[in-house]
Protein backbone atom coordinates (compact mmCIF):
# COMPACT_ATOMS: atom_id res chain seq x y z
CA UNK A 1 0.00 0.00 0.00
CA UNK A 2 2.34 2.88 -0.93
CA UNK A 3 -0.33 5.26 -1.18
CA UNK A 4 -4.47 5.36 -0.72
CA UNK A 5 -5.62 5.65 -3.98
CA UNK A 6 -8.19 8.12 -3.30
CA UNK A 7 -5.36 10.36 -2.05
CA UNK A 8 -3.11 9.87 -5.12
CA UNK A 9 -6.26 11.26 -7.31
CA UNK A 10 -5.60 14.58 -6.07
CA UNK A 11 -1.85 14.82 -5.84
CA UNK A 12 -2.17 17.30 -8.55
CA UNK A 13 -4.48 19.68 -6.44
CA UNK A 14 -2.20 19.61 -3.66
CA UNK A 15 0.39 19.97 -5.50
CA UNK A 16 -1.38 23.42 -6.86
CA UNK A 17 -1.95 24.02 -3.19
CA UNK A 18 1.82 23.69 -2.05
CA UNK A 19 3.43 26.00 -4.47
CA UNK A 20 0.24 28.69 -3.75
CA UNK A 21 1.78 28.45 -0.34
CA UNK A 22 5.69 28.03 -1.22
CA UNK A 23 4.93 31.51 -3.61
CA UNK A 24 3.04 33.64 -0.48
CA UNK A 25 5.34 32.43 2.31
CA UNK A 26 4.31 34.27 5.93
CA UNK A 27 6.42 34.44 9.26
CA UNK A 28 5.48 34.01 12.63
CA UNK A 29 2.13 35.21 13.32
CA UNK A 30 1.41 36.65 10.24
CA UNK A 31 0.17 33.63 8.28
CA UNK A 32 -3.33 35.36 7.37
CA UNK A 33 -3.59 34.56 3.85
CA UNK A 34 -2.21 30.91 4.44
CA UNK A 35 -4.54 30.07 7.17
CA UNK A 36 -7.20 31.63 5.50
CA UNK A 37 -7.01 29.20 2.75
CA UNK A 38 -6.65 26.44 4.88
CA UNK A 39 -9.75 27.36 6.97
CA UNK A 40 -11.70 28.15 3.47
CA UNK A 41 -10.70 24.64 2.32
CA UNK A 42 -11.79 22.64 5.16
CA UNK A 43 -15.02 24.56 5.76
CA UNK A 44 -15.83 23.83 1.78
CA UNK A 45 -15.25 19.86 2.62
CA UNK A 46 -17.73 20.38 5.70
CA UNK A 47 -14.83 20.21 8.52
CA UNK A 48 -16.31 22.90 11.62
CA UNK A 49 -13.16 25.42 11.78
CA UNK A 50 -11.85 27.46 14.78
CA UNK A 51 -9.73 30.56 13.84
CA UNK A 52 -8.08 32.94 15.94
CA UNK A 53 -6.06 30.67 18.24
CA UNK A 54 -2.83 32.12 19.07
CA UNK A 55 -3.91 34.84 16.10
CA UNK A 56 -3.32 32.87 13.13
CA UNK A 57 -3.67 29.51 13.99
CA UNK A 58 -6.92 27.27 12.80
CA UNK A 59 -8.39 24.48 14.17
CA UNK A 60 -10.73 21.70 11.82
CA UNK A 61 -13.07 19.27 14.10
CA UNK A 62 -14.48 16.09 12.21
CA UNK A 63 -16.20 13.55 13.80
CA UNK A 64 -16.33 10.01 12.44
CA UNK A 65 -19.43 8.01 10.55
CA UNK A 66 -20.65 7.23 13.76
CA UNK A 67 -20.59 10.53 15.15
CA UNK A 68 -18.62 11.89 18.61
CA UNK A 69 -17.51 8.65 20.20
CA UNK A 70 -15.21 10.58 23.43
CA UNK A 71 -12.02 9.22 21.73
CA UNK A 72 -10.50 11.66 19.77
CA UNK A 73 -6.90 12.38 18.06
CA UNK A 74 -4.80 15.69 17.17
CA UNK A 75 -2.81 15.89 14.04
CA UNK A 76 -0.42 19.45 13.92
CA UNK A 77 0.74 20.83 11.07
CA UNK A 78 3.37 24.16 11.13
CA UNK A 79 2.00 27.00 8.65
CA UNK A 80 5.24 30.14 9.02
CA UNK A 81 7.98 30.35 6.69
CA UNK A 82 11.31 32.26 7.40
CA UNK A 83 12.94 35.55 7.57
CA UNK A 84 15.04 34.47 4.96
CA UNK A 85 15.72 35.20 0.81
CA UNK A 86 14.99 32.79 -1.64
CA UNK A 87 17.71 31.66 -3.76
CA UNK A 88 15.09 29.52 -6.08
CA UNK A 89 14.21 30.81 -9.80
CA UNK A 90 11.49 28.20 -10.14
CA UNK A 91 7.55 29.76 -11.49
CA UNK A 92 6.56 28.83 -7.62
CA UNK A 93 8.94 31.00 -6.25
CA UNK A 94 9.13 33.50 -3.18
CA UNK A 95 7.10 36.66 -4.21
CA UNK A 96 7.84 38.24 -1.08
CA UNK A 97 11.21 39.63 -0.57
CA UNK A 98 12.92 38.74 3.20
CA UNK A 99 10.56 35.79 3.19
CA UNK A 100 10.83 31.65 2.42
CA UNK A 101 9.18 28.69 3.16
CA UNK A 102 12.25 26.70 3.62
CA UNK A 103 11.99 24.24 6.46
CA UNK A 104 8.70 23.01 4.10
CA UNK A 105 6.24 24.51 6.68
CA UNK A 106 4.00 24.54 3.45
CA UNK A 107 4.10 20.69 2.78
CA UNK A 108 3.10 20.43 5.95
CA UNK A 109 0.04 22.13 5.87
CA UNK A 110 -0.98 20.73 2.48
CA UNK A 111 -0.17 16.93 3.69
CA UNK A 112 -2.77 17.69 6.32
CA UNK A 113 -4.77 19.40 3.96
CA UNK A 114 -5.05 16.30 1.53
CA UNK A 115 -5.54 14.38 5.11
CA UNK A 116 -8.33 16.45 5.92
CA UNK A 117 -10.13 16.48 2.39
CA UNK A 118 -10.01 12.53 1.87
CA UNK A 119 -11.31 12.11 6.02
CA UNK A 120 -13.83 14.38 5.33
CA UNK A 121 -15.15 12.01 2.51
CA UNK A 122 -14.74 8.57 3.25
CA UNK A 123 -14.90 9.55 7.38
CA UNK A 124 -13.84 5.51 7.59
CA UNK A 125 -13.15 6.56 11.56
CA UNK A 126 -15.37 6.47 15.18
CA UNK A 127 -13.84 9.26 16.97
CA UNK A 128 -12.87 12.84 16.33
CA UNK A 129 -9.84 14.62 14.56
CA UNK A 130 -8.66 17.93 15.65
CA UNK A 131 -6.21 19.10 12.75
CA UNK A 132 -4.32 21.31 14.21
CA UNK A 133 -2.94 24.39 12.19
CA UNK A 134 -0.28 26.21 14.22
CA UNK A 135 1.44 29.53 13.33
CA UNK A 136 4.88 30.63 14.51
CA UNK A 137 6.91 27.29 14.99
CA UNK A 138 10.27 29.22 13.91
CA UNK A 139 11.19 30.63 17.13
CA UNK A 140 8.28 32.39 18.13
CA UNK A 141 6.47 29.62 20.03
CA UNK A 142 3.26 29.24 18.04
CA UNK A 143 2.61 25.84 19.47
CA UNK A 144 3.44 27.44 22.82
CA UNK A 145 0.75 29.91 22.53
CA UNK A 146 -1.38 27.50 21.21
CA UNK A 147 -1.78 25.06 24.44
CA UNK A 148 -1.87 28.43 26.21
CA UNK A 149 -5.23 29.39 25.35
CA UNK A 150 -6.76 26.22 26.16
CA UNK A 151 -5.78 24.07 22.64
CA UNK A 152 -6.59 20.77 24.30
CA UNK A 153 -9.31 21.94 26.99
CA UNK A 154 -11.27 23.19 23.83
CA UNK A 155 -10.25 20.36 21.68
CA UNK A 156 -9.54 17.14 23.46
CA UNK A 157 -7.15 15.08 22.25
CA UNK A 158 -6.03 11.23 23.29
CA UNK A 159 -3.23 11.71 21.79
CA UNK A 160 -1.27 14.07 19.09
CA UNK A 161 0.54 13.81 16.51
CA UNK A 162 3.48 15.82 14.15
CA UNK A 163 5.11 15.36 11.14
CA UNK A 164 8.23 17.17 9.38
CA UNK A 165 10.10 16.68 6.30
CA UNK A 166 14.17 15.31 6.28
CA UNK A 167 16.19 16.03 3.62
CA UNK A 168 18.62 13.39 4.64
CA UNK A 169 15.81 10.77 4.15
CA UNK A 170 14.89 9.63 0.90
CA UNK A 171 11.30 9.87 -0.32
CA UNK A 172 9.53 7.28 0.57
CA UNK A 173 11.03 6.03 4.00
CA UNK A 174 10.04 7.61 7.47
CA UNK A 175 11.73 7.74 10.63
CA UNK A 176 9.99 6.84 13.82
CA UNK A 177 11.73 6.73 17.28
CA UNK A 178 10.38 6.83 20.78
CA UNK A 179 11.56 9.35 23.92
CA UNK A 180 13.68 12.21 23.09
CA UNK A 181 13.94 12.87 19.00
CA UNK A 182 14.69 16.76 19.33
CA UNK A 183 16.41 18.92 21.74
CA UNK A 184 15.61 21.48 24.38
CA UNK A 185 16.74 24.86 23.41
CA UNK A 186 17.70 27.74 25.08
CA UNK A 187 19.92 31.20 24.62
CA UNK A 188 21.61 32.87 27.14
CA UNK A 189 23.73 36.28 27.10
CA UNK A 190 26.07 36.97 29.99
CA UNK A 191 27.75 40.50 30.22
CA UNK A 192 31.02 41.06 31.96
CA UNK A 193 31.73 44.05 33.37
CA UNK A 194 35.41 45.09 34.49
CA UNK A 195 36.97 48.69 34.72
CA UNK A 196 38.62 49.75 31.39
CA UNK A 197 41.54 52.09 30.62
CA UNK A 198 44.86 52.24 28.56
CA UNK A 199 45.82 48.56 27.13
CA UNK A 200 49.73 49.82 27.75
CA UNK A 201 48.74 50.14 31.35
CA UNK A 202 46.64 47.26 32.52
CA UNK A 203 47.38 47.38 35.97
CA UNK A 204 44.94 50.18 36.19
CA UNK A 205 42.43 48.20 34.62
CA UNK A 206 40.08 45.03 35.46
CA UNK A 207 40.22 43.38 31.68
CA UNK A 208 36.85 41.84 31.36
CA UNK A 209 38.20 40.42 28.07
CA UNK A 210 40.60 38.04 30.17
CA UNK A 211 38.10 36.84 32.02
CA UNK A 212 35.27 35.87 29.76
CA UNK A 213 37.89 34.21 27.53
CA UNK A 214 38.59 32.09 30.69
CA UNK A 215 34.41 32.23 31.37
CA UNK A 216 33.98 30.80 27.80
CA UNK A 217 36.91 27.90 28.52
CA UNK A 218 34.85 27.14 32.28
CA UNK A 219 31.95 27.37 29.85
CA UNK A 220 33.11 24.38 28.00
CA UNK A 221 33.60 22.35 30.83
CA UNK A 222 30.06 22.18 31.75
CA UNK A 223 29.23 19.46 29.36
CA UNK A 224 32.92 17.63 29.60
CA UNK A 225 32.67 17.37 33.05
CA UNK A 226 29.09 17.81 34.20
CA UNK A 227 27.13 16.01 31.86
CA UNK A 228 27.15 12.07 32.17
CA UNK A 229 29.09 11.03 29.02
CA UNK A 230 25.92 9.00 27.72
CA UNK A 231 23.76 12.05 27.92
CA UNK A 232 24.15 14.46 24.97
CA UNK A 233 24.17 18.33 25.71
CA UNK A 234 25.64 21.19 24.13
CA UNK A 235 26.85 25.25 25.55
CA UNK A 236 27.98 27.06 22.33
CA UNK A 237 29.78 30.83 23.08
CA UNK A 238 28.21 32.23 19.72
CA UNK A 239 29.36 35.71 20.34
CA UNK A 240 31.77 37.54 22.05
CA UNK A 241 31.35 41.44 21.70
CA UNK A 242 34.01 44.23 22.99
CA UNK A 243 36.00 46.64 22.51
CA UNK A 244 36.32 49.78 20.31
CA UNK A 245 39.93 50.56 19.73
CA UNK A 246 43.37 48.11 19.67
CA UNK A 247 44.40 50.34 22.70
CA UNK A 248 42.04 50.19 24.82
CA UNK A 249 41.14 47.81 27.58
CA UNK A 250 37.00 48.04 27.18
CA UNK A 251 34.73 48.07 30.58
CA UNK A 252 32.64 45.15 29.19
CA UNK A 253 32.04 42.01 27.29
CA UNK A 254 29.05 40.63 25.83
CA UNK A 255 28.92 36.77 25.50
CA UNK A 256 26.23 35.16 23.66
CA UNK A 257 25.14 31.50 22.97
CA UNK A 258 22.82 28.55 23.17
CA UNK A 259 22.42 25.46 25.12
CA UNK A 260 21.23 22.38 23.73
CA UNK A 261 19.81 19.01 25.68
CA UNK A 262 17.68 15.83 24.70
CA UNK A 263 16.44 15.74 28.76
CA UNK A 264 14.98 18.07 30.82
CA UNK A 265 17.79 17.14 33.53
CA UNK A 266 20.28 17.88 31.87
CA UNK A 267 19.11 21.08 30.81
CA UNK A 268 18.45 21.93 34.34
CA UNK A 269 22.27 20.95 35.34
CA UNK A 270 23.77 23.04 31.99
CA UNK A 271 21.49 26.28 33.27
CA UNK A 272 22.99 25.99 36.85
CA UNK A 273 26.21 25.26 35.52
CA UNK A 274 26.08 28.60 33.94
CA UNK A 275 24.88 30.25 36.74
CA UNK A 276 27.42 29.13 38.86
CA UNK A 277 30.23 30.00 36.20
CA UNK A 278 28.71 33.66 36.19
CA UNK A 279 28.13 33.92 39.50
CA UNK A 280 31.60 32.76 40.94
CA UNK A 281 34.63 32.75 38.46
CA UNK A 282 34.45 36.97 37.65
CA UNK A 283 35.47 37.64 41.39
CA UNK A 284 39.02 35.39 41.22
CA UNK A 285 39.55 38.41 38.65
CA UNK A 286 38.10 41.53 40.44
CA UNK A 287 35.40 41.90 37.71
CA UNK A 288 31.84 40.79 37.93
CA UNK A 289 29.26 39.20 35.71
CA UNK A 290 25.11 38.68 34.94
CA UNK A 291 23.54 36.24 32.90
CA UNK A 292 20.39 36.62 31.67
CA UNK A 293 18.82 33.05 30.74
CA UNK A 294 16.23 32.93 28.34
CA UNK A 295 14.17 29.95 27.88
CA UNK A 296 13.44 28.87 24.74
CA UNK A 297 11.61 25.34 23.75
CA UNK A 298 11.64 22.32 25.67
CA UNK A 299 12.83 18.51 24.21
CA UNK A 300 10.61 16.59 22.36
CA UNK A 301 10.13 13.79 23.58
CA UNK A 302 8.13 10.89 21.95
CA UNK A 303 5.58 8.55 24.23
CA UNK A 304 6.38 5.10 23.45
CA UNK A 305 2.75 3.72 22.50
CA UNK A 306 1.78 6.71 20.02
CA UNK A 307 5.71 5.68 18.63
CA UNK A 308 4.52 2.75 18.09
CA UNK A 309 1.31 3.16 16.65
CA UNK A 310 3.09 6.28 14.49
CA UNK A 311 5.32 3.57 13.15
CA UNK A 312 3.02 0.61 12.63
CA UNK A 313 0.90 2.65 10.45
CA UNK A 314 3.74 4.17 8.50
CA UNK A 315 5.23 0.20 8.40
CA UNK A 316 1.58 -0.85 6.65
CA UNK A 317 2.09 2.15 4.07
CA UNK A 318 5.52 1.72 2.94
CA UNK A 319 6.77 -1.67 3.77
CA UNK A 320 8.61 -2.03 7.72
CA UNK A 321 12.03 -2.12 6.28
CA UNK A 322 11.33 2.00 5.20
CA UNK A 323 10.47 2.85 8.43
CA UNK A 324 13.88 3.51 10.47
CA UNK A 325 13.39 3.23 13.88
CA UNK A 326 16.68 3.73 15.02
CA UNK A 327 17.75 7.11 13.99
CA UNK A 328 19.20 9.40 16.45
CA UNK A 329 17.67 12.44 18.00
CA UNK A 330 18.41 15.92 16.75
CA UNK A 331 19.92 19.03 18.73
CA UNK A 332 17.22 21.33 16.88
CA UNK A 333 14.80 22.04 18.40
CA UNK A 334 10.62 22.16 18.17
CA UNK A 335 7.80 24.12 19.30
CA UNK A 336 5.57 20.65 19.05
CA UNK A 337 7.20 19.85 22.07
CA UNK A 338 4.73 22.42 24.32
CA UNK A 339 1.94 19.80 22.64
CA UNK A 340 3.33 16.38 23.54
CA UNK A 341 4.21 18.39 27.50
CA UNK A 342 0.58 17.95 27.38
CA UNK A 343 -0.14 15.09 25.66
CA UNK A 344 1.08 11.82 24.54
CA UNK A 345 2.05 12.09 21.26
CA UNK A 346 4.64 11.30 18.84
CA UNK A 347 6.59 13.46 15.80
CA UNK A 348 7.67 11.20 12.94
CA UNK A 349 9.88 12.37 10.31
CA UNK A 350 8.83 12.23 6.53
CA UNK A 351 11.77 11.28 3.75
CA UNK A 352 11.86 14.28 1.63
CA UNK A 353 15.72 13.81 -0.16
CA UNK A 354 16.89 12.64 -3.16
CA UNK A 355 18.14 14.78 -6.28
CA UNK A 356 18.47 18.43 -6.50
CA UNK A 357 15.79 18.41 -3.31
CA UNK A 358 18.42 16.90 -1.30
CA UNK A 359 19.30 20.54 0.14
CA UNK A 360 18.90 20.85 4.26
CA UNK A 361 16.43 22.85 5.40
CA UNK A 362 16.82 26.75 6.12
CA UNK A 363 19.07 26.81 2.66
CA UNK A 364 17.94 29.14 0.64
CA UNK A 365 17.75 26.87 -2.50
CA UNK A 366 15.77 24.27 0.06
CA UNK A 367 12.23 23.12 -1.80
CA UNK A 368 9.57 20.90 -0.26
CA UNK A 369 9.54 17.49 -2.68
CA UNK A 370 6.10 17.75 -4.12
CA UNK A 371 6.48 13.83 -4.49
CA UNK A 372 5.85 12.53 -0.91
CA UNK A 373 2.51 14.61 -1.06
CA UNK A 374 0.30 11.89 -0.83
CA UNK A 375 2.52 9.90 1.31
CA UNK A 376 2.26 12.11 4.44
CA UNK A 377 -1.34 12.54 3.75
CA UNK A 378 -2.09 9.06 3.34
CA UNK A 379 0.23 8.27 6.58
CA UNK A 380 -1.93 10.82 8.52
CA UNK A 381 -4.97 9.23 6.45
CA UNK A 382 -4.20 5.83 7.99
CA UNK A 383 -3.11 7.15 11.17
CA UNK A 384 -6.80 7.70 11.91
CA UNK A 385 -8.32 5.19 10.67
CA UNK A 386 -6.08 3.05 12.47
CA UNK A 387 -6.05 5.22 16.29
CA UNK A 388 -9.63 5.52 15.85
CA UNK A 389 -10.93 1.89 14.32
CA UNK A 390 -14.88 1.99 13.16
CA UNK A 391 -17.17 -0.02 15.88
CA UNK A 392 -17.35 -2.89 13.38
CA UNK A 393 -13.72 -3.01 12.56
CA UNK A 394 -13.48 -3.25 16.11
CA UNK A 395 -15.52 -5.36 16.96
CA UNK A 396 -14.56 -7.51 14.64
CA UNK A 397 -10.93 -7.75 16.10
CA UNK A 398 -12.45 -9.03 19.52
ZN1 LIG B 1 12.76 25.17 10.50
ZN1 LIG C 1 10.39 23.10 10.34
Amino acid sequence: MPILNRIAEFHDEMTAWRRDFHAHPEIAFEEHRTSAAVAARLEEWGIEVHRGIAGTGVVGVLHGAGGPTGRSIGLRADMDALPMEEDNDFAHRSTVPGKMHGCGHDGHTTMLLGAAKYLAETRRFDGTVHFIFQPAEEGAGGGKRMVEEGLFQRFPCDMVFGLHNWPELEPGRMAVRSGPVMAGADKFEITVTGHGGHAALPHHTVDPVVVAAQMVLAIQTLVSRNVSPTEAGVVSVTQIQAGSAFNVIPGEVVLRGTVRALTNEVRTLLESGLRRIVDTLPAAFGAEASLNYIAGYPPTINADGPSELSAAVAAALLGSERVLRDVGPSMGAEDFAFMLNERPGSYAWIGQGGSALGCMLHNARYDFNDEILPIGASYWALLVETALPREDARAAAE
